[in-house]
């Protein structure tokens, strides 16, 4: 019985020209809530398709719950629960309907009501799935992706589209599978969502992981780096980055014998370091959400 949950070595997909994955490697344990962050066309739901078996890769290694998703077979599969980018509940059923309709599907599902229950859709039961809202819709994919009680929950932007409440509802709902024992991988592109939720997270740019670790660690490795900014009489504006600002500012005023004109120090928060690594120079998550 291994304990974790996910192992990736040297994952490459490509479509036609285009370099979805190029090298990607994820450590993910059992029981641990792990974020895979990035922005539009990281490659994440490329990822999590290949973990779900749903999608064919060209080159790596890839083991989910001991078994290569590529060739892994139905009781395997039934292990695995899905939310999918894109709400796959049938339009003209009940909550009610849909949640025991989904249930025959698995060998040992969980009960459908305690599910409906689990979600937050107790007063939905009766509703159409037309019918609900965004959140809601929301909140049944998930209920669809732990009915067959799995050991591995996969969740692809699951909370994209949300207002703040239902988000945050969203995130408790999260907490809750994680608490009953689930190990859970979810992709976002929000920062504060991987912040709030996940143990561990990789933030992943052009299809290559561009880092890893808990939120602290993050934060940590790359949060001290910080900006010196000064004035040289000669040269105009100068900066520095360093891990050790005190350092670079005690240089300075020996070279300029006192006063350093024009100083500043500026750390980056987690955001910038986010934006970093992934890329985004030139704007925000929320500009591109803006953008859409
Ligand atoms: P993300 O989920 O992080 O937005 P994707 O994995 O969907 O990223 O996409 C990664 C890259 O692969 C993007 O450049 C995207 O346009 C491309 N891509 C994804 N799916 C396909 C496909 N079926 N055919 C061609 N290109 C694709
Ligand atoms: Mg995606």
């Amino acid at each position: 019985m291994t304990h974790q949950a996910v192992r990736v070595r040297g994952l490459r997909k490509r479509y036609g020209a285009i370099t979805a994955l190029d090298g990607v490697d994820l450590d993910i344990q059992q029981g641990e809530v792990f974020g895979i962050l990035g922005p539009n066309g990281a490659g994440k739901s490329t990822t999590v398709e290949i973990l779900q078996g749903h999608r064919d890769r060209d080159t790596g290694d890839v083991n989910v719950l001991g078994q290569d998703p590529g060739s892994a077979g139905r009781d395997w599969r039934s292990r695995i629960g899905i939310v999918w980018q894109d709400e796959s509940a049938p339009a003209e059923l009940t909550v009610e309907e849909t949640v025991h309709h989904f249930a025959r599907y698995y060998p040992r599902p969980r009960d459908p009501d305690e599910v409906i229950a689990l979600v937050g859709l107790e007063a939905k039961v009766r509703s159409r799935v037309k019918a609900l809202s965004g959140g809601q819709r929301r909140r049944l994919d998930v209920a669809l992706g732990v009915i067959g009680d799995p050991e591995l929950l996969l969740l692809d932007e699951p909370t994209t589209g949300f207002d703040p409440v239902a988000r945050r509802q969203f995130w408790e709902l999260i907490r809750k599978l994680a608490a009953e024992g689930t190990t859970i991988v979810l992709t976002t592109h929000y920062l504060e969502e991987a912040e709030e939720l996940a143990d561990r997270l990789a933030v992943i740019a052009a299809g290559r992981v561009a880092a890893e670790g808990t939120p602290a660690e993050l934060r940590d490795r790359y949060g001290s780096l910080a900006t010196v900014h000064w004035t040289d009489p000669g040269t105009g504006p100068c900066s520095e980055e360093t891990a050790t600002p005190t350092r670079t500012v005690a240089a300075l005023m020996r070279r300029f014998d006192g006063e350093i004109p024009g100083l500043r120090i500026a750390r980056p928060t987690l955001e910038d370091v986010y934006l970093r690594l992934s890329g985004q120079f030139g704007g925000t998550a929320a500009d591109e959400e803006n953008a859409r």
